[in-house]
């Protein structure tokens, strides 16, 4: 039986019945999930008195959000620990003492190693263990020097443990529906280091989507490794599929713009595609990730789909939802890569004309079957292929930003922009967008007339004609 989490780690109060304050230094790495889970963790210590700061230096907990998609995130780890022990020392000679934790997917991959290799470190957690954190806090804070590792797959999900209370999320949230991955491709770590797929039943979903919307928030981004996978218990007792889930979602007032990421093409099922074209909420853009145009590396990536396959997806997609914009990732490099294989990369590209994508060379993650291939591509090569590959993706950046010139968007804006006076935003298709606006718009759809286009971002002016409701 589990002891009672909140007994055991029920802090000493103020005379004012509130936690002493004590301040959380999170620095993550990776992809939004962890960016997710950071965020989870601050909601998690808040009852224990942490406050988030922005620095490590003099802080009362520090925890390493960490990736292991990073090239050499081991190393890069380890070096973030080593500076970190330097600002331990400092704060212990001062009479204070700092909580040092290392959570995310090298901790779930590494987690012996750290412990042994970095004994100034307190806490190591796994991705799916974190909702143990206020326990494992009050654990190292009686058995500091002995290094508590917690990186099981438990039976019990962690969405189980998580508080309800979030901190303030902005117009802009993330939501996890779905973790893991059943998808074995031959170059990730992610089934080895968050588990098998599991989906959050749609209750839960729906109720934290209430919440975020009650706090402000406008638009959510819901997330997955393969968050096209999703197939949770739906609220009639049925399993939902993500297109389902969408129009739920979509229901709740105050939700005004739907994302989701990450998805797999064979996954992209007729209901998610009519979810598209029905759902208005749903905005037209959809990160795809195809990696190679190559069927010989395709399958060599244990894909499960060739690029013949993926483009007859985007011809779904686009009867669906005309407008829609598509961005992907590419592997450039990967083991037996030829010339060949590469061209077909750049035609697959310029077939698509993607509106934005990301681009890696490929770098062996240490556990995946990839990584022991005796075919390697060399480094220059990889390298000569990535800056062409990026060009072509460039390019096609551009034209996509150039169609929108002239015309009006509607943006939400969601912070400061760089220059004095703007704000930034975004669009519906997801671009980044800058315009001269009054602070008060600020977490509000604007329409905006796009007068310049680059490759990364679009400038414009409010569309005034349109703005009479709002400014009245
Ligand atoms: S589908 Fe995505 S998360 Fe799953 S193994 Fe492939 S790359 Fe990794």
């Amino acid at each position: 039986m589990t002891e009672s989490v909140t007994e055991k780690t029920a802090p000493r109060l103020n005379a004012d019945g509130a936690a002493p304050l004590k301040t959380l230094h999170v620095r993550s790495w990776g992809c939004q999930m962890n960016f997710y889970d950071s965020q989870r963790m601050v909601d998690l210590l808040a009852p224990l008195g942490y406050r988030p700061v922005a620095e490590a230096d003099g802080a009362d907990m520090v925890i390493l959000n960490t990736c292991h998609i990073r090239e050499k995130a081991t190393e890069k780890l380890f070096s973030e620990l080593g500076r970190l022990k330097a600002t331990k020392q400092e704060k212990s000679a001062q009479g204070g003492t700092m909580i040092v934790a290392v959570a995310g997917c090298v901790a779930q991959a590494e987690g012996p190693v750290i412990a042994e290799r970095a004994r100034h470190v307190d806490i190591v957690v796994g991705p799916q263990s974190y909702h143990a954190l206020p326990e494992l806090v009050a654990r190292a804070s009686r058995a500091a020097g002995q290094p508590i590792l917690m990186t099981d797959f438990p039976v019990d999900s962690k969405f189980d443990h998580l508080p309800e209370e979030m901190a303030d999320r902005g117009v802009s949230a993330f939501l996890t529906i779905q973790e893991g991955c059943d998808k074995f491709c031959s170059f990730c770590v992610v089934p080895y280091t968050r588990g098998a797929e599991f989906s959050r039943p749609a209750q839960d979903i729906l109720a934290e989507a209430r919440r975020l919307v009650l706090g402000g928030v406008k638009e959510l981004t819901l997330l997955g490794q393969n968050v096209n996978a999703y197939h949770g218990a739906g609220l009639d007792g049925s399993t939902w599929t993500l297109g389902r889930l969408i129009r739920a979602v979509a229901e709740i007032g105050g939700v005004e713009r739907i994302r989701y990421t990450t998805s797999h093409p064979n996954d992209m099922d007729d209901e998610l595609i009519a979810a598209h074209a029905e759902v208005p909420q749903l905005m037209p853009f959809l990160h795809l990730p195809v990696q190679s145009g190559s069927d010989h590396i395709l399958a060599r990536m244990n894909r499960k789909h060739t690029a013949a396959a993926y483009l007859k997806v985007i011809d779904r997609l686009r009867a669906a939802r005309p407008d829609i914009a598509l961005s992907s990732d590419f592997i450039v490099g990967f083991p037996g890569e030829s010339d060949k294989d590469f061209q077909a990369t750049l035609d697959l590209v310029r077939t698509v004309g993607f509106a934005q994508a990301y681009s890696f060379k490929y770098s062996p993650r240490p556990g995946t079957p990839a990584a022991g291939a005796e075919t390697q591509v060399p480094e220059p090569v990889k390298a000569e292929r990535l800056a062409r590959l990026q060009e072509a993706i460039l390019e096609g950046q551009l034209r996509f930003n150039e169609t929108s010139v002239g015309t009006i968007v509607p943006v939400l804006f969601d912070r400061a922009g760089s220059r004095k006076g703007q704000l930034h935003g975004r669009s519906p298709h997801m671009q980044s967008v800058h315009a001269t606006a009054p602070a008060h718009f600020l977490g509000r759809i604007v329409p905006v007339r796009i007068k310049e286009a680059r490759q990364l971002s679009l400038t414009g002016e409010l569309a005034t004609d349109e703005l009479h409701d709002l400014v009245a």
